[in-house]
């Protein structure tokens, strides 16, 4: 049991600049374990999760990330499910942005559609 929620802890969330920044939106986690069901109930990797100002640009984030909100995760590929086909489970689960990338996806809740795929 985790304290966000069934299977997600705050520490999964934080910022890994280490500044203890993990305020990470109720609904976000809601749609995670959604997500982490269609994945047939397999662990769900949270590579990054929240992030501050200063690390998001560390990493090349958005100017306008929904990281910077605790809105958006990235999930690392889950063995045995294609990225495609973790985004189409992504899309069943209600995320309103998500993002194709070669060994995760970005999910959030923006509050309108977007997509993309940044596959190489
Ligand atoms: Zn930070
Ligand atoms: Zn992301």
């Amino acid at each position: 049991m985790g304290d966000l929620s069934a299977h997600f802890s705050k520490k999964e969330f934080a910022c890994h600049c280490g500044c203890g920044f993990d305020q990470v939106k109720q609904e976000l986690v809601a749609k995670l374990e959604k997500l982490r069901e269609l994945c047939g109930g397999k662990p769900l990797r949270i590579n990054s999760g929240c992030r501050c100002a200063k690390h998001n640009k560390t990493v090349g984030g958005a100017k306008n990330s929904q990281h910077l909100y605790g809105t958006a995760a990235d999930v690392a590929q889950v063995p045995g499910i294609s990225i495609d086909q973790m985004a189409k489970f992504a899309e069943q689960a209600g995320f309103d942005g998500i993002g194709k990338y070669n060994n995760r996806i970005h999910v959030d809740i923006r509050g309108c559609k977007a997509r993309w795929d940044y596959r190489k």
